[in-house]
């Protein structure tokens, strides 16, 4: 017969306010749905039911101010460069960016005057997911790491909250 003590073993959990907060961000990333070039296909094609990136919770979302994942799937010519800088700063903070392909990486086999040589030059890019184009499974693995990424980051760093704990 189970007393006071296995009812709280088995029905309190102990852990910090960071490991929630980074557990329920990587576990609803909500990609925007925009794609620029080729790599946009196969982009299209991870959301699909064959591979279906809603099972790691990464929804895709039809408007910048409801999304915190920006992946940037295509070549980026300079004059659409500030158009996705507009779409990257009304997204809401935290916010990511995936580098999809060898043409958001480094400007791909475009080394002209009309394309941005990496899109690094213009956001701040969290994963790069190579290839020409990426299959849909290294978008997803893309998504797994930006999930690492999220896990080892401290989501209170620099709050009154972090001061207050480490005081
Ligand atoms: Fe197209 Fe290849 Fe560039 Fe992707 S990396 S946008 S597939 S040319």
């Amino acid at each position: 017969m189970g007393g006071v003590n296995d009812a709280i073993r088995d029905s309190v959990l102990f852990t910090t306010a960071d490991s929630v907060i980074s557990w329920s961000r990587r576990s609803a990333l909500w990609p925007e749905t925009f794609g620029i070039a080729c790599c946009a296909i196969e982009m299209i094609s991870a959301g699909c039911a064959r591979y279906d990136l809603d099972r790691f919770g990464v929804v895709f979302r039809p408007s910048p101010r409801q999304s915190d994942v920006m992946i940037i799937a295509g070549t980026v010519t300079r004059k659409f460069a500030p158009v996705v800088r507009r779409l990257y700063d009304q997204m809401p903070e935290p916010r990511w960016v995936i580098a999809m392909g060898t043409c958001a990486i480094s400007g791909g086999v475009y080394n002209t005057y009309a394309v941005v040589q990496g899109s690094e030059t213009f956001v701040p890019v969290d994963v790069h997911v190579p290839g020409c184009p990426p299959r849909p499974e290294a978008l997803m693995h893309g998504f797994l790491l930006l999930q690492e990424k999220i896990k080892r980051s401290r989501a209170l760093a620099g709050t009154p909250l972090d001061r207050i704990a480490a005081s």
